[in-house]
C-alpha cells in the first residue's frame, strides 16, 4: 500500500531505526515500501521515510535500468542490514533523496563495501557490493542510523543549500498515526 513519504524536518528521519522482528506485518512494511518507491519513480527506500524506525531498506532500480541499459537491475528488501568492510577508495556521486526533494549534491562515498542481511525470504547473504548498488546501499543504511545525505557534505557547501533546507523544514509533513 502506497505511504506517504516523511520529508525533511520530521523527527522520525533522526532516529536510530530498531532491529526489525520478523512478524506478521513484515510483508505489509516490503510491499508498502516497494509501492511507495514506485509511485515516486525512486531508487531506493528507508522504512523511516515512511515513518516506521525499523531497520529494512528496498533498493529497485528496474524503472531506471528499462531507460539505461548502464544501470544494474536490483529489485531486492534488505532487513537487518551491516556494512562489515568499507573500501578506502572514495568516490563521488550525484545523490537525491525521496524525503528531501529538490536537492541533488555530489557525495564522496567509499566505492565499495562488503555487507550482511537477510533477504526478503529471511536467508542470511553476506556479499561485496560495487558501483550503484553499494551507492545505493549506504544512503539507505544511513537512513537506518538517522542520517540524511546533506550530512555528508562539507559545511561551506551546506551554507549554500541552507535556505533551501530550511524551507523544507518548515514545510514538512509530519508524520501522524
Ligand atoms: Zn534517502
Amino acid at each position: 500500500m502506497y505511504q506517504k513519504i516523511v520529508t525533511y524536518g520530521d523527527s522520525i528521519l533522526r532516529l536510530p531505526s530498531q532491529p526489525l522482528i520478523i512478524t506478521d506485518h513484515f510483508d505489509d512494511l516490503i510491499q508498502s515500501l516497494f509501492d511507495t518507491l514506485s509511485q515516486n519513480r525512486g531508487i531506493g527506500l528507508a522504512a523511516p521515510q515512511i515513518g516506521i524506525n525499523q531497520r529494512a531498506f528496498i533498493i529497485n532500480t528496474m524503472l531506471q535500468a528499462k531507460d539505461d541499459s548502464s544501470v544494474e537491475k536490483v529489485q531486492a528488501a534488505y532487513i537487518n542490514p551491516e556494512i562489515t568492510w568499507y573500501n578506502k577508495k572514495e568516490h563521488s556521486f550525484n545523490e537525491g533523496c525521496l524525503s528531501i526533494p529538490g536537492i541533488y549534491e555530489n557525495v564522496v562515498r567509499p566505492s565499495s563495501i562488503h555487507v550482511r542481511y537477510l533477504d526478503a525470504s529471511f536467508n542470511e547473504v553476506e556479499e561485496t557490493l560495487y558501483g550503484i548498488k553499494a551507492r545505493i546501499f549506504q544512503h539507505e543504511y544511513d537512513h537506518l542510523e538517522g542520517i540524511l545525505f546533506v550530512d555528508h557534505l562539507h559545511p561551506l557547501h551546506k551554507i549554500l543549500i541552507f535556505h533551501k533546507l530550511k524551507k523544507l523544514q518548515n514545510n514538512c509533513n509530519k508524520h501522524t498515526k
